[in-house]
């Protein structure tokens, strides 16, 4: 039999330990926020690793990260990154959210598709590989992260930071999120998240022609949003394959407002004086952020210029910038899975961009590597939602697709 048979044979082997590593893992609740059961979680890789003679570093800074590393030959390292952290449960749910029930070909459970089930994708991926007799050409390595879900800053950013995770070092990276079995992950748009605080003069309600309200000025700002920026940003298309297709266009979203007297509080008969809402605007690679934010600086001005804020002063300040990021089309590693799913699944792959974001944006910026898509199991549609599951056939197919791509990555001719 050759190497490649071999390989997906042993995957189809493996399949209930796959499931089991994956259940087990979301049995840990690494609720983020707040970050909860990182160490546990981190101890159980890492020691599931280490008994399958990975070698394991685990890092602090201040939060925990663990990769386990096998080495063979010479050749390209791949990295495969997870993230180990979870949303937060909600409501709704008909199935214990860190039960990790296996149940009709799924498993359920919090954090199952985004990315229990990525992390063991991986972890067999590399583990069949092995037990198929094929010597690796190069090194793969297997990080399970923290933060993902807040921004990864002491997860993937700090790896990237810190040299770990860096080009030079590392050739390649898969980051197994659930964007389908048969898609590849080509990046994400940009996120540019900014505060507006309006104020106003504070007055006594019964006599408000005296006070400037803060809350009208917002109001004035909401509606030119409203009116002119979300018309222009919705004739904006990117030509990068963000799915869903309706996020191909530039958006804007309110995430909160604030002002005047709480509301539900003590009555204070007086004219709010400050009020401050805060935006989340996701912009393409086309527009890059300069553009972005000096129209948003400008709208500003221009509202402030109006005589129906006359009086109300805005100030505008960032929350957070993440650029937007996308692996080069000749790009290797978008080659050699394309290849892998041809082979495993029998059909091309479709190349998707992510309407969010995720750790690509750290592999990229930060350790300077171009060569980073995500794949793995699991439908992009149910994270985070409630009964949250991934389809036993999609984690055994991804894990496949992921050891035969690394496999490829390395230089061993697939067939
Ligand atoms: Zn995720």
């Amino acid at each position: 039999m050759q190497a490649i048979e071999r390989i997906l044979s042993e995957v189809d082997r493996a399949a209930d330990e796959i499931v089991d590593l994956t259940a087990a893992l979301v049995r840990i609740p690494t609720v983020n926020p707040p970050g909860e059961a990182y160490d546990a979680c981190a101890r159980f890789l890492g020691g599931f690793l280490e008994r399958r003679a990975f070698g394991v570093e685990t890092t602090r800074h201040p939060r925990v990260n663990v990769i386990g590393s096998r080495r063979g030959g010479p050749g390209p390292v791949v990295h495969l990154n997870g993230h180990i952290d979870v949303v937060p449960a909600g409501d709704g749910w008909t199935v214990d959210p860190f039960g990790g029930l296996v149940r009709d070909g799924k498993i359920f459970g919090r954090g199952v598709c985004d990315m229990k089930a990525g992390i063991a994708a991986a972890v067999f991926a590399a583990e069949a590989i092995e037990r198929a007799g094929v010597t690796l050409p190069g090194t793969v390595e297997i990080s399970g992260t923290v933060d993902e879900e807040s921004g990864g800053f002491a997860g993937v950013a700090h790896l990237a930071e810190s040299g770990r995770i860096a080009k030079g070092r590392t050739d390649y990276v898969i980051i197994p999120e659930p964007l389908n079995v048969d898609r590849i992950c080509i990046g994400h748009r940009g996120v540019y998240w900014f505060e507006v605080t309006a104020r106003g003069r504070i007055g006594h309600g019964s006599m408000p022609f005296l006070g400037v309200s803060a809350i009208d000025g917002m109001g004035r700002l909401l509606q030119s949003v409203r009116e002119i920026l979300v018309p222009a940003l919705a004739s904006r298309r990117t030509a990068v394959p963000v799915v869903p297709p309706r996020a191909r266009q530039a958006t804007i979203n309110v995430n909160g407002i604030d002002g005047g007297q709480p509301v539900g509080g003590i009555q204070t008969p007086c004219v709010a004086d400050l009020c401050r809402a805060v935006f989340d605007r996701r912009f393409l690679i086309e527009e890059g952020f300069d553009a972005t934010k000096k129209e948003i600086a400008e709208l500003v001005g221009r509202v402030a210029g109006d005589t129906g804020a006359a009086g109300v002063r805005f100030d505008l300040r960032d929350l957070m910038v993440v650029h937007p990021v996308k692996t080069p089309d000749d790009s290797p590693v978008v080659a050699a899975v394309d290849r892998a799913i041809r082979r495993v699944l029998g059909r091309p792959a479709e190349l998707v961009a992510s309407p969010g974001t995720y750790d690509h944006k750290h592999v990229t910026r930060i350790a300077g590597i171009p060569h980073c898509i995500a794949y793995g199991p699991g439908e992009l549609e149910l994270a985070h939602q409630p009964d949250e599951y991934c389809r036993i056939d999609d984690l055994v197919n991804a894990t496949k697709v992921i050891a035969v791509s690394t496999l490829d990555l390395m230089g061993a001719s697939v067939p």
